[in-house]
């Protein structure tokens, strides 16, 4: 299966794809976690999206695509995957498309997961990841036992530069602007399914399944 994951910032796509990759076996492509391993890591592809990133801006497309395009063409991506973050704009899409068709495939579905911008603020503002092991969680809906330690790892809890809330709302304009039109994109296509982001964990993946067939 070939999956896009539609949805603002803080929808929960990200948390869904890793319960995805599990189900179906098929590895989850996250271009934000990839810019994220680059900033860490020091590359200068990294120092370049950083400055971008840090705004709530997109990086720009020729990078993202030459990420993406390098790891489509890796082995464990025969069988599928669930590409998070990407696209996030039309010119990306329309990439996309032309890439898959050289390699005599297609998309089989995009999922949009939907959430209130309300909501988007308070998971976006109180979201903190372990930087050992990239656990999330929620100040507000799903804390960890231990103020600022992660539950699984006991490695520090920290709060993503692009999570600061100037940054967010940046983000989730950039969002109406670049993203949202996807949706119509793919509805177009007719490979448009949309799931409620609201609820716990486990009832939205319950509904991304029944969706998913
Ligand atoms: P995310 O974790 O998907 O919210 O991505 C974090 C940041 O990485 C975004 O705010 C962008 O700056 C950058 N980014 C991730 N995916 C893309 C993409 N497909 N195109 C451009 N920039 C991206």
């Amino acid at each position: 299966m070939r999956l896009v994951l539609l949805g603002a910032p803080g929808a929960g796509k990200g948390t869904q794809a890793k319960k995805l990759i599990e189900k179906f076996g098929i590895p989850q492509i996250s271009t934000g976690d990839i810019l994220r391993k680059a900033v860490a890591d020091g590359t200068p592809l990294g120092k370049e999206a950083k400055i971008v990133m840090d705004k709530g801006e997109l990086v720009p497309d020729s990078i993202v695509i030459g990420l993406v395009k390098e790891r489509l063409a890796q082995d464990d991506c025969r069988k599928g995957y669930i590409l998070d973050g990407f696209p996030r704009n039309t010119s990306q899409a329309e990439t996309l498309d032309k890439v898959l068709s050289d390699m005599n495939a297609s998309l089989d579905v995009a999922l949009s997961v939907d959430v209130d911008k309300d909501d988007l603020m308070k998971r976006l503002t109180g979201r903190r990841t372990c930087r050992k092991c990239q656990q999330m969680y929620n100040v507000y809906f799903s804390p960890a036992k231990n103020d600022g330690i992660c539950d699984k790892c006991g490695g520090e809890l920290f709060q993503r530069d692009d999570d600061k809330e100037a940054t967010i709302k940046n983000r989730l304009d950039v969002y109406e602007k670049a993203t949202a039109p996807l949706i119509d994109y793919y509805g177009k296509k007719g490979i448009l399914k949309s799931v409620k982001g609201v609820g716990s964990i486990d009832e939205i993946f319950s509904n991304i399944c029944s969706i998913l067939g």
